[in-house]
């Protein structure tokens, strides 16, 4: 059997090399390292993909949050409602531009922004909404869109981990995660579904105005050559990531299949289990699984810990995503952050477990994984 891995960057390298190979020395041939050509091809072809008027690439995950914030004008202390239960990055660039960071509470089901959590939070100074869709699966836009659309608060949806994932609407109609709200962010770290081999991310929008705000926030502020209207930052996606990018994206929906694939061989093999519990699949949405995440609906005390040891030693990869949530982080003290009943981010960030997920495990694999799992409970 091969070794087990958390996430695999070298398989699909291996099958693609020689288009990858060619493609990034076309880069160096070219000398365009900065906004060459590769980029404006990237941003169209993702454009083209999600369906959605503009894509706007930038240095990474994290900046395309911030840019996105920094294009919605907010003054120090605008409140911004996040979920507690999400990668640090989406909360920290609230503190980061001096905005109020309102940690709400999760579905204790799908792991995503609960709604009536989200309308709990909202004051006359909620400035902005970043629901996440967590782990691949889109949070419930079309609830979420009705409340802000009531208050009239922009939404940004943080979709690093849910790229390509559809979100099915109650009249029939399906939008790619990320296209919903006023903007949505994403991320192409190495290890998300659409992975650069280093760092990238983009911000997308149906919006102009908005389209033309972030493309100028992402580049110094800039109006044209030089001349600087708005307090920007400086966040390009390099070229030879683009160029990367451009052969990656024609594999995404590949790739996803096959993640649904791992997905569903994993849920079989833990049906009706009386701990271990599957991952939820909200029918509202096309789960992308970016990551396959249990929850051990136990109170046992450090049960959770001990399963992750036990399959570390039996060279089973895992990881918890994540042990320590918004609301516990050091960082935010200093915010004095906003805080609702946070129980279900609590209790979740005590029993989740993710399993190795990727689009190459194969069954010899999957069974070695899901036999060690189930053995740990005999
Ligand atoms: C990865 C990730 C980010 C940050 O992306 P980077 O490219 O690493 O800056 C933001 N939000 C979520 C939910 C993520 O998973």
């Amino acid at each position: 059997m091969r070794a087990i891995q958390m996430v695999d960057l070298k398989t699909e390298y291996q099958r693609l090399k020689k288009e990858i190979d060619t493609a990034v020395i076309d880069v160096i041939e070219s000398a365009a390292f900065i906004n060459g050509k590769p980029v404006q091809d990237f941003s169209k072809a993702l454009a083209n993909y999600l369906d959605v008027k503009h894509v706007i690439p930038c240095a990474n995950g994290t900046d395309a949050l911030q840019i996105a914030m920094m294009a919605l004008d907010l003054q120090p202390g605008d409140e911004v409602i996040t979920p507690s239960f999400t990668y640090i990055a989406t909360t920290e660039v609230v503190a980061l531009l001096r905005l109020k960071p309102v940690f709400a509470e999760v579905d204790k089901q799908t792991f995503n922004i609960d709604v009536d959590s989200l309308r709990k939070a909202i004051t006359p100074k909620t400035k902005a909404i970043v629901p996440v869709h967590l782990y691949g699966q889109s949070c419930d836009m079309e609830a979420i869109m009705q409340i802000a659309n009531e208050h009239n608060i922009p939404v940004i949806e943080d979709n690093a981990q849910s790229i390509g994932g559809d979100y099915y609407f109650k009249d029939g109609t399906s939008k790619k995660a990320g296209t919903i709200g006023t903007m949505g962010t994403t991320s192409f770290y190495p290890a998300k579904n659409l992975g650069a081999y280093g760092d990238g991310g983009a911000m997308f929008t149906n919006d102009d105005a908005l389209a033309q705000k972030l493309t100028m926030i992402a580049n110094h502020g800039q109006s044209k050559r030089y001349y600087h209207d708005v307090v920007g930052c400086n966040s390009r996606l390099d070229t030879i990531q683009a160029a990367i990018l451009n052969i990656r994206l024609q594999q995404l929906d590949k790739n996803i299949a096959a993640r649904i694939s791992v997905a569903d061989y994993y849920d079989n093999a833990f049906k009706d289990h009386s701990i271990i519990q599957a991952p939820f699949r909200a029918k509202n949405n096309r789960h992308v699984f970016h990551q396959y995440t249990l929850i051990l609906n136990s109170d046992k005390k450090d049960l959770r810990d001990d399963l992750s040891k036990y399959l570390s030693d039996k060279k089973v990869p895992n990881m918890i995503y994540y042990p320590v949530p918004g609301h516990r982080q050091k960082m935010f003290e200093a915010f004095d952050a906003i805080e609702y009943n946070l129980a279900v981010t609590d209790w979740l960030t005590e029993r989740v477990i993710s399993l190795p997920m990727h689009p190459e495990l194969d069954e010899e694999q999957l069974q070695f994984i899901t036999e060690n799992v189930l053995a740990y409970f005999n």
